[in-house]
This record gives structure tokens, C-alpha cells and sequence, in this order.
């Protein structure tokens, strides 16, 4: 049993405009090898180490946690369904989660509701239930339109499956949708790159995640690395990824809003803009992570990260919080600005502290090229966005 002491949280007046809610689904058909989310593969037959009721316990341990929330009332701005898989639930099991978070948490007017998907645990009737439940923004997980590729990802599905999750996603009525894809895959080159970036635009998604491969420490990829058996692209070529997919965006309608991020007109996603502007959220259900105002500051929570002892935990009328850190200026400054030089925006001067080492800092990105100030607002150039980590380290 954990002994993580309840904080005393600000008044919930301080949040009545609203919040971001993330809720964390950590199941998935099987594990990626490049994978170092809080994720647990399940097949059909029970998985090694999971008992077979876990997820259902689960689902039940995440409603509950959303019944005994502090912050019951306070409305959702944004709500993201992420993991892990949420569409690898049954559909009853995912709605009645959002419903439960929607008597809990009122959304506001327009609230954006998103759920995460892989394009092989979704089918037409699911996101069709998926969207008479309230979900009406859809972020699916296509990683790459190459069999090799996805194959060597560890990826359960198909590229033609993608497509046929995007059609029928449409027709369920989602018209709101965005395609995550990962450059700098191993043995892929940049015209590998470029015709998947071409495969995603025939698809016509409303917004795209264009991430680098990361090679994670404790993963199956991580293993391979370091015994020579994973042939990645070049740094210089990686690069090249990176730009090319800036390019092709901007050529075809799509507008960079964050360093990985590119959206039609209006269809930024507004819960990532929640967490990059550094603003309060909730997180449910197994590893979730929230950040919200308390008499002593902003805490940060974490629950507890293996299913088993989440469900434990609220199973015994227990605390699921695993950690609770209460954020020092210091942090708070340090994190904004990383999280703030991601965006295209930039970061408004007036939230930076007005010492002589961020002058500094910011002179010296100037001077560089990395960054411009504009009405006081900092962001980064272009070629900036190529140094993002040594630009933030110039000003913490
Ligand atoms: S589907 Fe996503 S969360 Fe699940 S193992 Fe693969 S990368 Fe991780």
C-alpha cells in the first residue's frame, strides 16, 4: 500500500475555467519493440505476468478513480484517452469510462475529446460506439505505411489496415483525426521517408505527429542498438527527415505548430497545447500523471504504474498516487521554458524570470540565429528547431 500524503488542493474556484484530463489505458495487444510507455501487451489467450482479469479490474479501478476524484466538478477543457491502446478495451469498457469522466468532469462547450488508436484494434462499429459516446478527435498510431517497416517496429497492423481504420473512422463521423508517423526507422532512407509522408497526405488527416525514432533505455530496440543489430539512419540523414517533413507539411496545407506537430487551420490539437503551455491537468487510471494547484504550490502526481497495484490500491479504499511532487519555482521556470520553445508561438518573455543569465541566454540565442523576439514574444527559427535542447539549456 502506498503512503503518499493527500495535498491540500487549491480551491477548485482557481480551476473553474476548465482543465485538461488524461486518461491512461495501459493495455495493448502486444508490446513494440521500441516502446517504453506504461504499456502491458494482452493477447486474447492472457499474456505472461497479467492475470486474466486484470483489465477488467482496471477499467473498474478507473472509474472509481474518477468517482473519488477531488476534483469532481471541475469541467474538462480537453480530454485525451491515451496508453497503451484504449481501442484494445472492449468499446462498452472505453465508453463507460468517458461516461463516468463526463459526469465527473462536465466538458465545456466544443471540448475537444480524443482517443488514441491502433489501427488493428479498431473496426467500424467500434469508433461508430466511440463516437456516439462523446469521443470526437481520433489520433491514430500508423507509425509507418512500409510492411517492412511495421514489421520490424513490432506493430500489429498492416499499412492497408490504416487506411481502412481512417475510412472507417470517417464514416463514423469523425471529422477530426490525426496520423502519428516515425521518421528515422531502421534501415529507412529519406525517400522511404518521403513516400510515406505522401501515403499519410492521401489519407487527408486533419492534423500529423511527425516524431524521430528514440531508442529508449530497457527496450527490446535499446537491446539490439547496443549489440550492433539495429542499422539506423545517420544523424546528418535524420536531419534531412526532419526537414523534409517541415517541407512536405508546409507545401501541402499543414501548419507547424510545435517541433513535431503540424495541423490544418483550427485542428491544433488543444490537449497538447494544454500541456505546452504549462497548464493544469488531471490524469486517471494506471501511471497517469497530473499537474494541478495546491495551497503549497503546483503538485505534480503520479499513480501507481503496474495495473495490478493501481486496482490494489483503490481495491482497499487506498491512495493510487505512487508519487506527489511539489514543484519548485525553479522547476516550474525550467519546465516552461522546454515546453514553451517547442511551440511555434514561442514563449511570451514575460513568464521568463527577469534575471541577468536569461539575457544572457537570450542574446545568445539571437546571435546564433536560433530564436527571434518579437512583442516580447521568444521563439525559435527554423534552425533553432534543429538545436531545441541546447537552445533550452541556454536559458535554465
Ligand atoms: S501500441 Fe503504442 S503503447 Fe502499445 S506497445 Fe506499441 S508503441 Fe507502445
Amino acid at each position: 500500500m502506498i503512503a503518499a500524503p493527500v495535498p491540500e488542493w487549491a480551491a477548485s474556484k482557481s480551476l473553474s475555467d476548465g482543465i485538461a484530463i488524461y486518461v491512461h489505458i495501459p493495455f495493448c495487444p502486444s508490446k513494440c519493440g521500441y516502446c517504453d510507455f506504461n504499456s502491458y501487451g494482452v493477447s486474447k489467450d492472457g499474456s505472461p505476468g497479467l492475470e486474466e482479469n486484470l483489465v477488467a479490474r482496471t477499467v473498474q479501478a478507473t472509474v472509481a478513480d474518477l468517482e473519488q476524484s477531488p476534483f469532481a466538478g471541475v469541467p474538462a477543457k480537453t480530454i485525451f484517452f491515451g496508453g497503451g491502446t484504449p481501442t484494445s478495451l472492449e468499446v462498452d469498457d472505453l465508453t463507460k469510462i468517458l461516461e463516468t469522466l463526463l459526469k465527473v468532469h462536465p466538458p465545456i462547450e466544443g471540448a475537444e475529446i480524443t482517443s488514441e488508436a491502433n489501427p488493428g484494434t479498431a473496426d467500424a462499429s467500434k469508433f461508430s460506439a466511440m463516437r456516439k459516446a462523446g469521443f470526437n478527435r481520433i489520433s491514430l498510431g500508423a507509425q509507418s505505411f512500409s510492411s517492412t517497416d511495421l514489421v520490424r517496429l513490432g506493430r500489429i497492423h498492416g499499412a492497408d489496415q490504416i487506411s481502412a481504420a481512417v475510412e472507417c473512422a470517417r464514416k463514423a463521423g469523425f471529422d477530426n483525426l490525426n496520423l502519428d508517423l516515425m521518421f528515422g526507422l531502421p534501415h529507412q532512407n529519406l525517400q522511404g521517408w518521403k513516400e510515406n509522408l505522401e501515403q499519410a497526405l492521401a489519407l487527408k488527416p486533419e492534423h500529423l505527429s511527425l516524431y524521430c525514432l528514440t531508442i529508449e533505455p530497457r527496450t527490446a530496440f535499446k537491446r539490439l542498438y547496443d549489440s550492433g543489430k539495429l542499422h539506423l539512419p545517420s544523424d546528418g540523414v535524420q536531419v534531412q527527415m526532419y526537414d523534409a517533413a517541415r517541407e512536405f507539411a508546409e507545401q501541402n496545407g499543414y501548419k507547424q505548430y510545435e517541433i513535431s506537430n503540424y495541423a490544418k487551420s483550427g485542428y491544433e490539437c488543444k490537449h497538447n497545447l494544454e500541456y505546452w503551455m504549462a497548464n493544469p491537468y488531471a490524469g486517471y487510471g494506471p501511471g497517469a500523471v497530473g499537474c494541478l494547484p495546491t495551497t503549497a504550490g503546483p503538485c505534480r502526481t503520479t499513480r501507481l504504474l503496474h495495473p495490478r497495484r493501481y486496482c490494489e490500491a483503490i481495491e482497499s479504499g487506498g491512495n493510487p498516487c505512487a508519487e506527489l511532487e511539489f514543484l519548485t519555482d525553479e522547476t516550474v521556470f525550467m519546465e516552461r521554458i522546454m515546453l514553451g520553445l517547442r511551440l511555434n508561438q514561442g514563449i511570451s518573455m514575460q513568464l521568463l524570470p527577469p534575471s541577468q543569465s536569461v539575457r544572457n541566454g537570450v542574446d545568445r540565442l539571437l546571435e546564433r540565429g536560433w530564436a527571434t523576439l518579437q512583442n516580447n514574444q521568444l521563439s525559435l527559427t527554423r534552425l533553432g528547431q534543429d538545436f531545441c535542447s541546447e537552445a533550452t539549456l541556454l536559458l535554465v
